[in-house]
C-alpha cells in the first residue's frame, strides 16, 4: 500500500564492499523501502551486492578504481583508503544527475552512508543534504576504540601483553586480551579515528538493541550528542530475503530437516577470517571427533585466502569415512535459515556482530573463536556478560575443540546456556514488535528523516 507521507522520497545508502557491512545497509533499505521510501544502492564495483535479489532498490556502481590493487584480506585498509578518494567524484556527479532528473514531487531526502565510507559526508554537504551514519558493529566496541587515546596517555597499550588478564579501566568487563585492537600501528589509529568521527551527520543507527547495550549506548549517546537509533536486529525487521555476495547452498536445510531437534553443531567463521591448512585440518577432526552431527561452511577463501578450500578436505584421510553423513560442509550457507532450524543447537562462530545478533536472536548459544577486531569484544559480551558463549581455547586444535562442541551439546553447562539464550531469543524478537524498543526507535528514525522532506 503505498504511503503517502513518504511517497517520492528518496534515500540513498552507500556500503562498503564487504559482507557483514553490505547485509545491514540492505536490511535497512528493505526497512525503509517497506515504509515507503524509494532506496538507491551507491555501492563500488568491488564485491557489489546482487542487484537480480533486490529489484526493489535502484542500484548505482560508483566507478572505484581498484584494479591494479591487492584487494585480499590483509590489505584492507588501503582499499577502504582508496575507495575513500575514487568514489567520492562519481558519487557527486551520479547524484546531481539524478537530482536534475527527478519529477517535481519527487525528492532525495537524505544519504545513509556507513562510517567506512566517510567520503560520503563530504558529498552531502556539497549537495545541501543531510547525512545518517550507519554503524554495523556492537556500540561496545566503538567504545572500546575510542579508549585508545586514553590508554595510550596512560601507557597501557605498550603494556597489553603483560596486563592480558587485567580489567581495562572503564571498559567494564573487557579484559585487555578482549580488546580490538594490539598495539595498533599509526595507520590503525587513523583509520578508526576516522570512523568515529561524525563529521557533520545529523544521527546515528545502530544495529543494536537497548535492553543487550543499555549502558554503552547511554555513553556514546552523550558523547555525541545528536540523535541514535538503535533499531536492531534489523534482520529480523527487514522483509528481505539474501543478502549474501556468495551463492547459499540451500540444500543444507533439507539435511538439517532430517535431524533431531537441538543436535546439529553450525561451524562458520563468517566472510572475511581466514586459517591455515593445519587449522582446517583440527577444526575438521575436532567436528568428526565430537561425535556431533554438523553443518560446517568452508567458504572460498577461508584456507589462507586460497579459492579452492574445499578441495583441502579431500587430503584429510579417513575424515569422510569417520563422519558417515553425520556432517555437512558446504561453501556457504543461508545462515539465519540455518541458525532458525530447530535441529541447530550451537554456534561455533567468530562472533562477528551479524553472525552474534542472528544467533541470540533463535536461542543459539555460541562457542566464541574470536579471530580479530570487533569479534574480541562481542565474545566477551557473550560469555562473560549474557552468559550465552562458551569460551574456547583460541589455538585451533581437535581435542579444545570436541571438548567445547561436547560441553555446549551434550552437558549441563550447555543445557543452561541454551535455556538462557531462547530466554534471550524472546527478548530481543519483543525490542522489534509493536511497543518495543527497537520499534519505537524505527518510528522515530522515519519521523526524523521526514522531517527533512518538507
Ligand atoms: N553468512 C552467510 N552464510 C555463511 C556464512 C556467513 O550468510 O555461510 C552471513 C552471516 O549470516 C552474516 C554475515 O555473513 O550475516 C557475516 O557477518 P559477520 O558480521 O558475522 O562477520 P564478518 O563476515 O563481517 O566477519
Amino acid at each position: 500500500m503505498e504511503n503517502r507521507r513518504t511517497h517520492g522520497l528518496r534515500v540513498v545508502l552507500v556500503p562498503p564492499p564487504f559482507q557483514g557491512h553490505i547485509t545491514p545497509m540492505l536490511q535497512l533499505g528493505s526497512i525503509l523501502h517497506s515504509r515507503g521510501f524509494s532506496i538507491t544502492i551507491a555501492h563500488t564495483e568491488f564485491n557489489p551486492p546482487c542487484s537480480c535479489n533486490h529489484p526493489e532498490f535502484f542500484f548505482l556502481p560508483l566507478a572505484d578504481n581498484l584494479s591494479g590493487y591487492d584487494t585480499s584480506f590483509w590489505n584492507l585498509l588501503e582499499v577502504i583508503s582508496v575507495i575513500n578518494v575514487n568514489c567520492k567524484a562519481p558519487l557527486q556527479q551520479y547524484l546531481v544527475q539524478m537530482m536534475e532528473k527527478l519529477e517535481p514531487h519527487d525528492k532525495v531526502c537524505c544519504i545513509i552512508y556507513d562510517t567506512i565510507m566517510h567520503f560520503t559526508d563530504a558529498v552531502a554537504n556539497h549537495l545541501n543534504l543531510p547525512s545518517i551514519i550507519l554503524r554495523t558493529t556492537s556500540a561496545s566496541n566503538v567504545l572500546a576504540w575510542d579508549a585508545i587515546p586514553r590508554l595510550q596517555e596512560g601507557g597501557y597499550i605498550s603494556l597489553q601483553e603483560s596486563l592480558a588478564n587485567e580489567l581495562v579501566p572503564e571498559l567494564y568487563p573487557l579484559r585487555f586480551k578482549d580488546l580490538p585492537y594490539q598495539k595498533p600501528s599509526k595507520v590503525v589509529l587513523q583509520f578508526t579515528a576516522d570512523l568515529n568521527k561524525i563529521r557533520s551527520s545529523a544521527a546515528i543507527v545502530w544495529n543494536t538493541m537497548d535492553f543487550l547495550e543499555h549502558s554503552s549506548l547511554s555513553q556514546l549517546q552523550q558523547q555525541y550528542q545528536i540523535p541514535n537509533f538503535s533499531i536492531g536486529p534489523m534482520h529480523k525487521t527487514a522483509p528481505i530475503s539474501t543478502t549474501s555476495l556468495l551463492k547459499e547452498d540451500n540444500s543444507c536445510l533439507a539435511w538439517l530437516d532430517k535431524q533431531a531437534p537441538n543436535t546439529v553443531i553450525y561451524m562458520s567463521l563468517g566472510s572475511l577470517a581466514m586459517v591455515d591448512k593445519k587449522e582446517l585440518a583440527e577444526m575438521a577432526w575436532g567436528l568428526a571427533n565430537s561425535d556431533q552431527p554438523f553443518l560446517w561452511v568452508v567458504r572460498p577463501g577461508l584456507v589462507d585466502g586460497s579459492e579452492a578450500s574445499n578441495q583441502f578436505l579431500e587430503l584429510f584421510q579417513g575424515f569422510q569415512e569417520r563422519i558417515r553423513g553425520r556432517g555437512l560442509v558446504v561453501k556457504w550457507a543461508p545462515q539465519k535459515e540455518v541458525l532458525a532450524h530447530s535441529a541447530v543447537g550451537g554456534f561455533l562462530s567468530h562472533c562477528g556482530w551479524n553472525s552474534t545478533l542472528e544467533s541470540i536472536c533463535e536461542g543459539v548459544p555460541m562457542i566464541c573463536r574470536p579471530c580479530f577486531s570487533d569479534q574480541m569484544v562481542n565474545a566477551r559480551y557473550l560469555i562473560h556478560v549474557w552468559k550465552v558463549g562458551l569460551e574456547m581455547d583460541p589455538v585451533l586444535e581437535r581435542g579444545g575443540i570436541q571438548r567445547a562442541i561436547r560441553s555446549l551439546m551434550v552437558e549441563k553447562e550447555g543445557e543452561e546456556m541454551r535455556q538462557r539464550a531462547i530466554d534471550m531469543g524472546q527478548k530481543i524478537k519483543r525490542c522489534v514488535q509493536k511497543g518495543g524498543s527497537s520499534y519505537n526507535s524505527l518510528n522515530d528514525l522515519e519521523e526524523f528523516i521526514l522531517s527533512w522532506s518538507s
